[in-house]
């Protein structure tokens, strides 16, 4: 069951003069009104009562879109005191916002905390500094790791963003990126592969052939070796892959990139299929189980049976998106029945694998 909840307050491009070539923020606040005081409050109203009687602990009033601390400290101050007084009153618990690393200074840092913010995130993206540059990112790597301190000697909860497949980036260099935001040591993460959408600079890039996309394959396998070395640190990485209310707005097509609606369920498939596997191989080794169906020993009446074993939340996980580890696993290893099943016992991201008759014996 979800405990936590976030309440989405889209400031467009306002704070933000930048232009990264990924981005259709301007675009999008050509089309929008301008957000005012009252909006915020009317978005925050409607949320709030489809968040009661869930067993929700937490609720986050944040604040996405452009650079929030890039806006004028008045209307940063008028937004956020409509959320302070939500969560003066106990309705909110949270206050949260997204920000670039060179819009941080202890003016900016000393507005946020006098007006109850919580949680600051920084699209970082990369720590390379080329991928930054042919990204017309604007800020280097050191602006990075000189907001993250501060934002921290502040006593804000920091989060870091990082994206994979930018223009100049390898697979290389976007491990080497997760392992330097390991170095800042934030609470939370987030990994985004990128997408092409109409008629931003990598749109016009990708026509002229100087940009070429990750295949959908590749950007799961970075995004998934990034995500392990934030989660073994000890970082909560709360998102892999994009919404579609994210990009989707207005004209916002896709054009390519890496976009899949549920990317972070093949990145955790992926790892849940290694996982499974290995195990999968120690039970061949140890065990009498043929591992061809040619082989001798090979009953097609009675085959091996091996159970996988999640619990509920990461069942589908351990399922693969539109089955596709059961499928893998089936298809791989024809003389063995898988069986998938759920265990409460078992931690959130834990999968099992045990001869079936055995499987009770391990918790005994
Ligand atoms: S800093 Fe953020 S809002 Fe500004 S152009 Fe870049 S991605 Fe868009």
């Amino acid at each position: 069951m979800k405990t936590h909840a976030i309440i989405p307050i889209f400031i467009p491009h306002l704070g933000c003069p930048n232009d990264c070539v990924f981005c259709n923020q301007k675009a999008i606040t050509a089309r929008m009104q301008p957000l005012g005081k009252d909006d915020v409050r009317d978005i925050i109203e409607k949320y709030l009562p489809t968040l009661s009687n869930r067993g929700i602990k937490t609720v986050e009033a944040a604040f996405y879109g452009g650079s929030f601390t890039g806006i004028p400290i008045r209307l940063q101050q008028e937004y956020l005191s409509v959320a302070k007084e939500y969560k003066d009153k106990g309705l909110i618990q949270k206050i949260h916002l997204s920000t670039r690393p060179d819009y941080i200074d202890s003016a900016i840092l000393d507005n946020l905390k006098s007006c109850g913010a919580d949680i600051i995130e920084l699209g970082v993206q990369s720590f390379d500094e080329e991928v930054l540059r042919l990204s017309n990112r604007g800020h280097s790597r050191e602006s990075v790791f000189r907001a993250s301190e501060m934002v921290k000697d502040y006593g804000f909860e920091l989060g870091l963003q990082l994206m994979i497949g930018l223009p100049g980036d390898t697979h290389e260099k976007s491990i080497r990126s997760a392992a330097e935001a390991v170095k800042i040591k934030p609470s939370i993460a987030r990994i985004y592969p990128t997408i092409i959408i109409q008629n931003t600079e990598l749109d016009h890039m990708y026509q002229r052939k100087e940009y070429i996309p990750l295949t959908l394959e590749d950007a799961v396998r970075t995004a998934k070796g990034m995500y392990l070395i934030l989660k073994n640190s000890g970082i909560n990485v709360i998102r892999i892959g994009l919404k579609s209310t994210d990009i989707i707005n207005e004209n916002g097509q896709i054009i390519g990139g890496t976009y899949h609606p549920a990317f972070r369920q093949l990145v955790e498939a992926e790892i849940a299929r290694e996982n499974l596997e290995k195990q999968l191989q120690e039970i061949i080794k140890s065990s009498h189980i043929p591992d061809k169906k040619s082989q001798k020993n090979f009953n097609e009446k009675t085959p091996p049976v091996i159970g996988f074993y999640s619990n509920g939340p990461s069942f589908s996980y351990m399922i693969g998106n539109r089955k596709s580890n059961k499928l893998y696993f089936e298809k791989k290893y024809p003389h063995v029945r898988f069986t998938f099943h759920v265990d409460p016992n078992l931690a959130n991201q834990a999968y099992l694998a045990a001869p079936i008759a055995h499987y009770g014996s391990l918790f005994r």
